[in-house]
């Protein structure tokens, strides 16, 4: 018996302490990818686990309809968190439920079926947010619905000639991410938000990649001025336990119709998520600016067609392949990093990453390209 989705790389990791990740030998790895954005505040953090085991012994889990106090702890934490007036919280398992979800408060918010989203998108794997998702590799023999019109990432005008009085939802990401990090041109998230607004559609903003201070603050959308109607958030929140939200604005939660999932706001995951924000509001966003600006000043050295993205959300398009640099940089230099594309090396690294992690990348990449 094997699993036989992912393709496995060939070293075992067993343990991980900060931005450190260490195989079956105990070699160091530094994760510079903090395993797909997962471990912002780092792998293991001393908090998290704590916060883990004690609400493990405790209650594992108890059905949703019965309140508990960590959970209602989280809808709280994750209300006055939110941008704008988006407390609305909905819990769930991961990225794609997450976004699942806002396009289904969407649709029957609006009685409306049709979605916009952007092309080199990536909103998930299921079959809803696969719909709004644009890469032909992932949709391929999936027979994926057809609802959804896909425009230029950045282009306004056609952003606003796509939505119109039967779009249900906008759906967009502040940066792209697995799209090649492609950071939202200045006013164009307020275009999105203009083109909501005089159509009755819903702007949800997936921050699932950009949010938790990954980009220098909370939410990438602050550092645009727009909040949306729907935000969702997933992958670090938890510190890796499976763990998503969708944050909406009363009108999508006043009818939202009949949605629910068996493990939403497990007691387990709650309480790694509560850990897992005490640590982050502890400045971290302030550090992946800062960390982040000098990381892409000292890239933009190196023999690359283009260094992007903003806090530590980096992207580097490489002349000769992405996963020739990554194979190297974890093979000869003991880092590990992600692919976003044929031809970008991404940097995901724990917002906990200080300069000499950068430059110990830096010279890596240096010897490499
Ligand atoms: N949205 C964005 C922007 C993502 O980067 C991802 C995952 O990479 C998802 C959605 C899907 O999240 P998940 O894999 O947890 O379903």
């Amino acid at each position: 018996m094997s699993g036989f989705v992912f393709g496995e790389k060939p070293i075992q990791i067993e343990s991980g302490e900060g931005p450190y990740v260490y195989d079956d030998d105990e070699n160091e790895y530094l994760d510079m990818g903090a395993s797909y954005a997962c471990a912002p505040v780092g792998h293991c953090h001393p908090d998290v686990v704590e916060a883990v085991e004690s609400q493990a012994s405790d209650l594992l889990f108890v059905q949703g309809s019965y309140p508990t106090e960590t959970r209602t702890a989280l809808y709280d934490r994750l209300g006055d968190l939110a941008p704008g007036e988006l407390d609305n919280v909905w819990l769930c398992n991961s990225g794609t439920e997450a976004n699942e979800a806002a396009l289904k408060f969407a649709r029957h918010a609006t009685g409306r079926e049709k979605v916009v989203a952007a092309k080199r998108a990536f909103h998930g794997r299921t079959l809803g947010a696969l719909a709004a998702t644009w890469k032909q590799k992932y949709r391929e023999g999936f027979a994926v619905p057809e609802h959804v019109e896909f425009v230029d990432y950045g282009d306004s005008d056609a952003l606003a000639e796509a939505v119109d009085d039967e779009t249900a939802a906008v759906i967009l990401e502040p940066i792209q991410g697995e799209g090649g990090v492609h950071p939202a041109p200045e006013g164009y998230l307020q275009a999105a938000r203009d083109a909501c607004d005089e159509t009755g559609a819903a702007l949800v903003f997936d921050e699932i990649q950009t949010g938790l201070g990954r980009t220098g603050s909370l939410w990438a959308c602050e550092q645009a001025g727009v909040v949306p109607d729907a935000l969702t958030v997933a992958k670090g929140l938890g510190s890796g336990l499976p763990i998503g939200a969708t944050l909406v604005a009363d009108w999508l939660a006043e009818d939202s119709g009949d949605h629910g999932s068996t493990f939403s706001g497990g007691p387990v995951p709650c309480a790694a998520a509560l850990a897992t924000l005490d640590v982050l509001e502890d400045d971290l966003a302030a550090n992946a600016a800062s960390v982040g600006d000098y990381l892409q000043e000292q890239l933009a050295e190196l023999p690359v067609r283009d260094v992007r993205g903003d806090g530590l959300m980096i992207g580097v398009e490489v002349k000769r392949g992405a996963n020739r640099a990554l194979r190297a940089l974890a093979m000869n230099h003991g880092i590990l990093a992600l692919p976003a594309g044929r031809t970008v090396v991404r940097l995901l690294p724990p917002l906990t990453v200080t300069e000499s992690h950068a430059d110990r990348v830096v010279d890596a990449l240096a010897e490499e390209l």
